[in-house]
């Protein structure tokens, strides 16, 4: 399967009054196109980090000290501002959290809809207009024509997000990256536009990042899992097989601590994960993990192929 994106040992930090805090170590995954891999773990932990990264949205005193991100064989870390510009919304598009953010509360959704063709399209008028119609209905966004015609507060939490997706699809990208994208959305909401996601993705042969803290929505809605902890990926597996199997003691954490209909009871993580500006030796997990020996507070675990391509970074292995 042809890689469309690839990040390789990005090491990143932020440059504050008490000095330099590395967020990132040495973090590399890959994205295929018609597949969605899902970067899991608590809030913190670097998955936005790093997602912001491949669009260059990172804060002033964000700093890459190592790594490449590669975009159709080239390094995207290279590229200047304008070409970046000409990536970001059209190539690699962004499903926020907060649709809002996206969405400019001054002008409606059809103007901003129609601004987006003629940038990515050359499109304009009638032409345009059908454009629009069509990706709204894409998107299962209902008498579409009248609806061009509101204002985004006039949309739903779940038809802004839809309308987020139908500008990604007006561009025709390549690859969407969905940063916690349904976390504002009541349940039944966030499986429809999970539905609508894995519909584009198959349709389009899109590529999607997924990036959450849940796990359950990840089950039935990725191909792929990583799982970053303070900064590191300490697993990766296909999901299937994570499920199944999961290694790291962390991994194992976190789904004990998902609620099911089983009677089991739910298990907490003792503590919380360290602030950027902890500084832990050896694995960092180490102080909240059940399994911990002597070797784990000196020695950083490096991530390796334990089976068939199941990777974990944990002493245990
Ligand atoms: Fe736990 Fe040690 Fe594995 Fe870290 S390396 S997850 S502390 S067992």
């Amino acid at each position: 399967m042809e890689k469309i994106l690839e990040i390789k040992n990005l090491n990143l930090g932020f440059n504050t009054d008490s000095g330099y805090h590395q967020a990132l170590y040495d973090v590399s995954y890959s994205l295929e196109q018609g597949k969605t891999l899902a970067l899991v773990g608590e809030s913190g932990c670097g998955k936005s980090v790093s997602a912001m990264s491949v669009l260059q949205l990172l804060p002033k005193n964000a700093q890459i000290t190592d790594g490449e991100i590669l975009y159709s064989n080239k390094n995207l870390l290279d590229f200047s501002p304008n070409e970046m510009q000409k990536i970001r919304g059209k190539k690699i598009a962004l499903i926020p959290q907060d649709p809002m953010t996206s969405l400019n509360p001054l002008f409606t959704v059809g103007d901003q809809l129609l601004e987006v063709i003629k940038i990515h399209q050359g499109v304009v008028g009638e032409e345009a207009v059908k454009k629009a119609i069509e990706s709204f209905d894409a998107v299962q966004i209902p008498s579409a024509k009248e609806r061009l015609k509101n204002y985004p507060h006039e949309f739903s939490g779940g038809m802004k997000q839809r309308a987020i997706i139908a500008m990604a699809l007006a561009c025709d990208a390549e690859i969407l990256i969905a940063d916690e994208p349904t976390t504002a959305l009541d349940v039944t909401i966030q499986a429809q536009i999970m539905e609508l996601m894995r519909q584009i993705k198959e349709e389009k042969n899109v590529a999607v990042l997924l990036i959450t803290h849940d796990l359950a929505l990840v089950k039935e809605n990725s191909d792929e899992i990583n799982v970053m902890y303070a900064g590191r990926i300490v697993e990766k597996a296909e999901t299937e097989d994570f499920f199944k199997n999961p290694k790291h003691p962390y991994s194992v954490a976190l789904l004990n601590s998902i609620p099911s209909n089983t009677v089991k009871p739910l298990s907490i993580i003792k503590g919380q994960p360290p602030t950027i500006s902890q500084q832990i030796s050896g694995c960092r997990f180490h102080p909240r993990c059940s399994k911990c020996f002597e070797n784990c507070s000196e020695t950083i675990p490096l991530l390796k192929e334990i089976e068939n391509n199941h990777y974990c970074a944990c002493h245990l292995y």
